[in-house]
């Protein structure tokens, strides 16, 4: 993923703003001007780190679960821990 930062989950809001800004969106090479309706995207939800993209490019990393939300990600988080119960009670009571 370029220039974005690698985390567990992402928080992902819209975004707009008068500002007389240009991002470069990290998903394609087009830039972004900042009144243009776009999104925030902010790793671990802190402030540093964040990017700004475009809403079609954010649409395309989520089909893609490039920008898992942090419900998705506490979600998998669930299941691994129930899998590895899993694993231990098989372990124990399980197949000889
Ligand atoms: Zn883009």
């Amino acid at each position: 993923m370029g220039g974005l930062v690698e985390a567990e989950w992402y928080d992902v809001r819209r975004a707009q703003s008068g500002k007389p800004a240009t991002y470069t969106c990290p998903f394609c090479p087009r830039k972004l001007p900042a009144f243009s309706e776009h999104v925030l995207i902010r790793p671990l939800g802190r402030g540093d780190g964040r990017r700004h993209a475009h809403m079609a490019c954010v649409a395309r990393a989520r089909e893609q679960g490039r920008l898992p939300s942090r419900e998705e990600w506490l979600r998998t988080q669930r299941q691994a821990r129930r899998r590895s119960r899993g694993g231990l009670f098989a372990r124990l009571f399980g197949r000889r």
